[in-house]
């Protein structure tokens, strides 16, 4: 998205900062331009742990997008977000009973099982249901694909089932009676900006369907290929050529179509290549230091709200993109200086940005964090120091739509309060 700096402080003028900006608009064209590219037959789900606002999902839900939940408060989200119970699928290693309970009575499209005994839980509950219920088996591929920034094919992981292992899952298919296997889903990893190791898992996933049908002869009618399509947020991040990952697969998947799978569904999950970009956080300055000859400023927004900015699980501590916007009275010249941006947390931790090169700032001015669409509030430690969750603000065809209003200081105790004296308990 284009940062418009006039708009932007006019913003702040109505919303008091923090706030995430999306740019609706932005994300419609640049789903509509992947969808334009990509085979019918595959269909797009958004993944909901990249950004867990409704009003987003509810876009996307327009468009005809399904929806990958990791959790049951993922579940209720996508239900109060109209998605019809055919169009959500559930992953995760450690889903608890209750939360695949969820599942069976909301006859999802289907759960992605990532254990054999995952497999004989969702039997026992849709058993106690009386219902079928579709799974599909998350495979940890034997194979390693390219190099992701988080490897997750061919290395020991909490996901999935070694595909060594297919005869035992297949075993275990074979003896249940209300679970009914549809297909399989490989997913080898986030933030992937190798282009080729993107097609050759895809590739291997349709692959694995073949050999499926072989050894087992069962023909897959869904086949998840996964995603992971990463961006650029730093200076050497090259973009992926989506292009020739789209016709590629595309082919592929056609061909595939066209031989063993005429019925299959073909999926492609995304949370972050379709928010990313999307989405700015808008901070303001609220004071200017220096400290043994460094200059800090402190912001009011930072690792509470966009732990991903501030260099939470990421290996490399590389300062995300940011403009800053005057608004303060000018003071003189604005000299380009280096700055360290720290939030309002008590922990050295929380710092937006170390040693950025930017025009001198001063209380009242703004900084704005650029690609903060995915992993942005849903990243983040929301609770550390209590203080409130930020305004969400949508921009769709010139208007601006409140989507998420400021929390307020009692957020923090509400789960807390007791309400029923006899939830206390005697230490015996
Ligand atoms: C996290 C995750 C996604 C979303 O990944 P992005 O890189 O944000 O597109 C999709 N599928 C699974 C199984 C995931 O764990």
């Amino acid at each position: 998205m284009n940062l418009d700096h006039a708009e932007i402080t006019a913003l702040t003028k109505e919303f008091e900062t923090p706030f995430y900006l999306y740019d609706g608009d932005f994300i419609e064209a640049h789903y509509r331009q992947l969808r334009s590219r990509t085979n019918p037959a595959i269909q797009y789900y958004l993944s909901l742990k990249a950004n867990n606002n409704i009003h987003v999902a509810k876009l996307f839900r327009q468009w005809g997008v399904g929806v990958e939940v990791a959790s049951a408060g993922e579940l209720a989200l996508a239900r109060h977000a109209g998605f019809s119970a055919d169009n959500i699928i559930f992953s995760g290693p450690g889903k608890k009973r209750s939360e695949l309970q969820a599942a069976v009575e909301s006859g999802i499209y289907c759960i992605i099982a990532e254990s054999v005994q995952e497999l004989l839980y969702i039997e026992e509950l849709a058993e106690q249901a009386n219902k079928t219920v579709r799974v599909a088996v998350r495979i940890n591929p034997d194979k390693s694909f390219g190099s992701t920034a988080i490897k997750m094919g061919g290395v020991p992981r909490q996901f999935g089932i070694d595909e060594s292992m297919l005869d035992t899952v297949f075993d275990a298919i074979g003896s249940l009676r209300f679970t009914k296997f549809i297909g399989i889903h490989v997913y080898t990893g986030t933030q992937n900006l190798n282009t080729d190791s993107i097609i050759e898992s895809m590739k291997y996933t349709v692959d694995l369907g073949r050999s499926i049908y072989e050894r087992y002869g069962i023909v897959c009618e869904f086949i998840n290929l996964g995603g992971g399509f990463g961006v650029p947020y730093f200076a050497h991040e090259k973009a992926l050529d989506i292009g020739k990952i789209t016709d590629e697969v595309s082919d592929y998947v056609q061909e595939a179509r066209d031989t063993l799978f005429p019925q299959t569904t073909f999926i492609i999950e995304s949370g972050r290549y379709l928010l990313a970009q999307a989405a700015v956080y808008v901070t303001e300055v609220l004071y200017r230091k220096t400290s043994k000859g460094e200059n800090f400023v402190i912001v009011d927004g930072g690792m509470h709200h966009h732990a991903a900015s501030t260099f939470r699980g990421r290996s490399m501590r590389s300062n995300y993109p940011m403009e800053c916007i005057p608004v303060s009275e000018d003071p003189g010249r604005r000299e380009l200086e280096k700055v360290t941006i720290a939030g309002p947390l008590c922990t050295p931790e929380d710092c937006v940005g170390k040693d950025v090169q930017l025009p001198a700032l001063y209380p009242g001015d703004l900084v704005c964090v650029l690609n903060s669409g995915a992993y942005g509030l849903s990243f983040s430690p929301v609770h550390f120091l209590g203080h409130p969750t930020p305004i969400e603000i949508l921009k769709r065809n010139g208007l601006y739509e409140l989507i998420r209003r400021k929390g307020i200081p009692e957020d923090l105790v509400v789960t807390q309060l007791q309400t029923e004296p006899d939830l206390l308990f005697a230490d015996k």
